[in-house]
């Protein structure tokens, strides 16, 4: 039987805050992601190797099984839901929050909102909920400056400290969804590789309990 164990991953905040937890679990990868180039990162245990993918891909190589498990934001998981996968634990790390921000003083206007947002799906749940008819416009990054030259008059997006909301004169208006990250799990995985699965769970379930 394919008892090789394949963990998806990003760098960065996910990667560090899921190290601890690995390390829990008996898992020390042999690299560090931020100082390797490479993508596929083995471990102290033979049969364990870790991906290192983009964050909104998490999901999609657990999806398919290409990866066995992973970890994702709950951001990404609502924005895209996946079949094939289970979300197992809430990881509480990378915490943070999905919110509506708009400038302190919003000019005012003589159109539907404009909503700036990478969150196209989340932010039009989140509206159509309201019963708000509102314009969204995809954005990959850098959202804060959407109303700062009237691209969008609010956006939807992630604040942990509201630094960067504050730095750029925007403030918190609506909060939409608690977020953090997830261990997730492929269906078929999940059967054929429990026991190796469900000891890694428990070890990370123990190590959140005790954090
Ligand atoms: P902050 O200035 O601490 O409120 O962080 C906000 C910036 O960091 C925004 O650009 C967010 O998109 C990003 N951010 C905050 N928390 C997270 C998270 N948990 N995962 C991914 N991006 C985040």
């Amino acid at each position: 039987m394919d008892n090789q164990l394949t963990i998806a991953l990003s760098k960065g905040r996910i990667y560090k805050d899921t190290l601890p937890l690995l390390e829990a679990a008996d898992i020390l990868p042999l690299e560090d992601p931020s100082k390797s180039r490479k993508l596929i990162i083995p471990t102290n245990q033979e049969n364990v190797r870790l991906l290192i993918v983009r964050a909104t891909d998490a999901p999609t190589y657990v999806s398919h099984g290409a990866a066995d498990i992973g970890v994702a934001g709950k951001d990404v998981l609502m924005e895209a839901p996946l079949d094939n996968l289970y979300e197992l634990l809430d990881l509480q790390i990378a915490k943070c929050r999905l919110m509506v921000a708009g400038p302190e003083t919003p000019k005012p206007h003589g159109h539907r909102l404009k909503i700036a947002t990478k969150y196209i799906n989340s932010a039009k749940a989140y509206y159509a909920q309201k019963g708000e008819q509102v314009d969204l416009i995809k954005l990959y990054g850098s959202m804060e400056i959407a109303p700062l030259i009237d691209l969008a008059d609010k956006i939807v997006d992630l604040v942990d400290t509201g630094n960067t909301l504050r730095a750029n004169g925007l403030v918190p208006e609506e909060h939409i969804a608690n977020i953090s990250s997830r261990l997730i799990v492929n269906e078929h995985a999940y059967k054929t590789k429990f026991n190796q699965i469900n000891e890694i769970v428990e070890k990370f379930q123990t190590a959140i309990s005790n954090t």
